[in-house]
């Protein structure tokens, strides 16, 4: 049986009721942290994740909430702490795409963006972090006062024409999770971001669904295959677990190689 390193603890998850947040949630669940899936739209989603951990053996509850929204953010740490009493890990996983070249692109789809994948990371950390502070170290439950993880993208590093709205606020997300580790240390909270490659969720849907554009993502991705959202899960698992207590501050990258610039693989 895998060894449940996050037994005792609870992790509150942006956007698990699809893709790797739901990954990720499953993933804390099965090494034992109590869970709350944040939604947005789908709460029939959250439910099913809800009901698959719960099956399992685990404890999760759902809650709707916008991570742009600093009342829904504050309703929701409120609602997980009447929930589970504490909580220990965070994960800011809420994200989504509004593609335009960028001379057609509307300060619209620039603004929802940011506002949720950067924003919602500002006011989500910051109830987290004032938490953690708040509730200082248990050490028979962790090393650390808290945990939170930045879903950050390989477009943290490798710029993406048709998508500069998502590539600045995953750029923007690479210094703010460094600036708050750094700030944050002192007082036991550990930051780490995750940088995924593709992963195949509703996101990317364009890139796999036919052969040939699975074709064409697979030239990028020098490791020859896509990435699953247990792959991430599994990492956000252990970067919250501590075993990987002395991690903070950077971005770890599970991308099959995708940031290795395959484009040079044959001499460029
Ligand atoms: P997804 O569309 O399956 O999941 C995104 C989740 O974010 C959904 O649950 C959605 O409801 C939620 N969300 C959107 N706006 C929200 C808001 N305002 N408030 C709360 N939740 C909101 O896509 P995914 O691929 O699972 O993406 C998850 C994260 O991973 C995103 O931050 C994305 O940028 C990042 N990412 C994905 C990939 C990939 O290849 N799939 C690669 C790199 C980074």
């Amino acid at each position: 049986m895998e060894s449940q390193k996050l037994m005792g603890q609870s992790a509150l998850i942006t956007g698990a009721d699809s893709g790797i947040g739901k990954g990720v949630a499953i993933a804390m669940a099965r090494a034992g942290a109590k869970v709350l899936i944040n939604y947005v739209h789908n709460q029939e989603s959250a439910d099913e994740v809800v009901h698959e951990i719960k099956e399992a053996g685990g404890e999760a509850i759902a809650f709707k909430a916008d991570v742009s929204i600093e009342d829904d953010v504050q309703a929701m740490f409120a609602k997980h702490i009447e929930t589970f009493g504490s909580i220990n890990i965070l994960v800011n996983n809420a994200g989504l795409q509004k593609d335009a070249k960028f001379l057609d692109m509307t300060l619209d789809e620039w603004n929802t963006v940011i506002n949720i994948n950067l924003t919602g990371q500002f006011l989500c950390s910051r109830e987290a972090a004032k938490l953690f502070i708040k509730q200082g170290v248990k050490n028979e439950v962790s090393n650390a006062a808290g945990k939170i993880i930045c879903m950050s993208s390989v477009h943290e590093v490798i710029p993406w024409a048709g998508h500069v709205n998502y590539a600045a606020s995953k750029g923007g997300i690479n210094m703010f999770m460094k600036s708050i580790a750094q700030e944050l240390a002192p007082h036991k909270i550990r930051v780490v971001g995750i940088g995924p490659g593709a992963i195949q969720t509703p996101i990317n849907k364009d890139a796999w669904e036919t052969r040939e554009a699975l074709n064409k993502l697979l030239t990028l991705i020098p490791y020859g295959r896509i990435g699953q959202t247990d792959d991430i899960g599994k990492l956000a698992a252990w970067i919250a677990s501590d075993d990987a207590d002395y991690i903070t501050g950077t971005t770890i990258f599970a991308d099959g190689g995708m940031t290795l610039y395959p484009g040079f693989a044959d001499n460029g």
